[in-house]
């Protein structure tokens, strides 16, 4: 019988679980989180924040679904891996052997680097326990402030005004998310949340932390502004949890490296989702990604050969990566090489983010806008490889699927470098044509 260890129940770890369990219905398996709450929605934790869906709609199993898998769950950290003896140690004095180990340990907020951060008060949100702290701290705070960029700092920023929380943004520079967002997609953001009473306060960095016995009462920023506050909400990137595969001499660049397998270097040991870094056939580079579902994708793939003998093994082949998300409210489709440079409010990505989003595509950017409408297309020769769609979703799901696919779009190239040409029309109707051509149903 298999002894099979996964340590990390997000959704990478527990795809893994449902993965393995189908091919091998009698193997041993053991799941290892630090979290009690088990498996739960963490893209749905804004939507906690924001008091549009409740605790357990976070939930999509019960304990019953998950004992149907026939698993042993541990509440407990990871403290080591010992591969040449293959076995995993875990506090508590727990100590699991395995044939087969996956490291599914997501990512962590990148703390701040400044004075008085340690304040009891500076938040971030990483997981359901930060979720329930915020909403404490929320109930006796009146002004907060939210620093970095991304969709998570978005996130908190709404999800405190929803709170009634009157919010303070600091941007370090002159536009939010600039590595994504072109600036006039930044501006629509921010013109949202300033009339959602949000103040934004631009180039302007945080100096220090204030604090009163212990407990944040502002932040001064190093221009010399200071602003009350009794909550700061700090949003500035994410890492990986590479500190067990480091320990463990795997091999690392910013993520666990993996092959198309989904393995490391190391015999029997796989990762997979946030902190796996994975080849992108796009880039030729090994990218870092913090999505939801190339998580949940590679967790199948690799509780698929964890189960297997290394002839059968499935390549996992990473896609373009995309994102349909709420900006300031503003359902917003982002796909494939859409980037702008730099952006200073970040450190590496963010939640819900790619690094190959931020890719300085090398080809024509067309773009057409309605008041809060717009769709920008990064246009090639022959494909389109990356859009962002604001507001009115009707291109989102052609654009994600000519984009992903690769569809040749050279019949209709000229039509949308025309001056003022009509974006949505143009792949619309190449979409209904595209999808009649190929025999599917529109
Ligand atoms: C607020 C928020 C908003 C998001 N929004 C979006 C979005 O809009 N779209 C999108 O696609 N994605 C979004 N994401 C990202 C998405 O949730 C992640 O990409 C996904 O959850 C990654 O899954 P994972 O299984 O790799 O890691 P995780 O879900 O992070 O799970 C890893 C688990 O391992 C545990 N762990 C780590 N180290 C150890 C250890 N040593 N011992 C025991 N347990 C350990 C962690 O505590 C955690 O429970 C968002 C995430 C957050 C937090």
């Amino acid at each position: 019988m298999m002894h099979y260890v996964i340590i990390g129940m997000g959704v990478a770890g527990f795809t893994a679980v449902e993965s393995i369990r189908r091919r091998d219905p009698h193997g041993e398996i053991h799941l290892v989180s630090e979290e009690p709450e088990g498996y739960y929605s963490r893209p749905g934790l804004a939507y906690y924040l924001s008091d549009e869906i409740t605790e357990k709609l976070l939930f999509p199993f019960t304990h019953k679904d998950i004992h149907t898998l026939g698993v042993t769950q541990h509440v407990a950290r990871a403290l080591c891996i010992l591969p040449e003896i293959r076995r995993v140690e875990l506090s508590g004095q727990m100590r699991l052997s395995y044939d087969r180990l996956l490291i599914a340990t997501g990512a962590e907020a990148r703390p701040l680097d400044i004075p008085g951060s340690e304040a009891e008060g500076v938040v971030k949100l990483d997981c359901l326990g930060d979720a329930r702290a915020i909403l404490r701290q929320a109930r006796r705070t009146k002004q907060a402030v939210v620093v970095g960029g991304g969709i998570t700092a978005l996130e908190l920023v709404e999800g405190l005004r929803a709170r009634r929380v009157k919010v303070h943004y600091l941007l370090r520079g002159e536009r939010y998310w600039n590595n994504v967002l072109d600036p006039i997609e930044a501006r629509i953001i921010e013109k949202r949340l300033k009339e959602e009473g949000v103040q934004i306060h631009y180039h302007s960095e945080l100096g220090e932390v204030i604090q009163k016995n212990g407990r944040v009462v502002g932040v001064r920023t190093k221009d010399g502004l200071k602003i009350d506050c009794e909550l700061l909400a700090v949003a500035v990137g994410i890492q990986p949890r590479i500190e067990l595969a480091v320990a463990a001499g795997i091999a690392v660049e910013r993520g666990i490296l993996v092959n198309e397998y989904l393995r490391t270097n190391l015999p029997d040991i796989f990762a997979a989702g946030d902190v796996a870094q994975v080849y992108d056939p796009a880039s030729g580079k090994a990218m870092l990604d913090s999505l939801w579902g190339p998580a949940r994708e590679q967790g199948a793939v690799a509780g698929l050969n964890m189960a297997s003998s290394p002839e059968e093994f499935q390549p996992y082949s990473k896609k373009v990566p995309f994102n349909v998300t709420r900006l300031a409210g503003l359902t917003t489709t982002i796909i494939g090489t859409v980037g702008q440079g730099r952006d200073d409010d970040l450190l590496g990505i963010a939640r819900g983010d790619s690094e190959t989003w931020r890719q300085l595509p090398d080809v024509l950017a067309v773009q057409s806008d309605f008041e809060v409408n717009r769709v920008r297309l990064l246009l090639g020769e022959r494909r389109l490889v990356g859009a962002v769609v604001m507001g009115d979703q009707k291109l989102s799901h052609p654009l994600q699927h000519l984009i992903r696919q690769g569809v040749d779009i050279s019949p209709i190239h000229e039509r949308l470098l025309q001056p003022g040409a009509p974006l949505a029309e143009i792949i619309i109707e190449y979409w209904l044509d595209y999808q009649q051509r190929e025999g599917h149903a529109a």
